[in-house]
């Protein structure tokens, strides 16, 4: 097994269930006593959101690119970012390291195509659902996304900053997503992705009538999959 090298922090919540699912996918691929080799360089949210918010995201660039080459220099042999929204940075990372940076967009479309859906919704926060960044990298997959109403944009959005980010799980947050989901589903919506790494902490599957995508599974399982081959 080879060393993965993780962003984290971005949030705490969601670096817990990266760093979960390797060590599951370790025991259960190398026996029960193994564990992943992982080494996390976990940042500061709150100096995060507030670049996000200023909009700054060159310093942003220079943040992450300066954790990446921390990462590529303890030993990682590729570096996950771990959140959808601050694959804004991508490719400010790739320009300092050798290593690859395994996109989580890339990495949801090669499981999207192989379950053959082509038109799918796509929930996360404002910067991932407004800007073109992540839909450009379904788009030259092949695959169509549908975005939800401004007004709910901003309601998925409050709620991933001021609830999921602390690890707060609502009902009345959860009726609010299902709901957004079922509009995009009439909409033409064959699957949905959770496209922020908190989300899958509120919906799962089995709330969900269509195919679900979790960026944040689906992303775990493509660097256990680099580092154990
Ligand atoms: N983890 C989140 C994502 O996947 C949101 C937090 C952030 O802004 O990075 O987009």
């Amino acid at each position: 097994m080879k060393t993965i090298g993780l962003i984290g922090g971005m949030t705490p919540e969601s670096t817990i269930l990266y760093y979960r699912f390797l060590n599951e996918m370790a025991a259960n691929t190398y026996g029960s006593k193994h564990s992943c080799k992982i080494l996390v360089h976990s940042v500061d949210f709150g100096e995060i959101s507030k670049l996000q918010t200023e909009g700054r995201w060159d310093l942003l660039d220079d943040l992450m690119a300066n954790a990446a080459s921390g990462l590529e220099k303890a030993g990682a042999t590729c570096i996950l970012i771990c959140a959808n929204t601050m694959h804004l940075t991508v490719d400010a990372i790739k320009a300092v390291v050798a290593i690859p940076v395994i996109h989580i967009a890339e990495a949801t479309s090669e499981v999207i195509n192989a379950s053959q859906l082509s038109k799918v919704a796509l929930l996360g926060t404002k910067y991932t659902m407004e800007k073109t960044f992540y839909t450009d990298v379904l788009a030259s997959k092949g695959i169509q996304t549908l975005i939800p109403e401004a007004d709910d944009r901003q309601i998925i959005h409050d709620i991933i900053y001021n609830e999921l980010a602390f690890g707060v799980i609502s009902k009345e947050s959860k009726v609010k997503y299902l709901n957004i989901i079922e509009q995009l589903i009439n909409n033409g919506a064959e699957g949905v992705i959770l496209g922020c790494t908190e989300i899958p902490m509120l919906i799962s599957q089995e709330d969900v009538s269509v195919p679900v995508f979790d960026t944040t599974k689906i992303h775990a399982k493509k660097g256990f999959k680099f580092i154990s081959q």
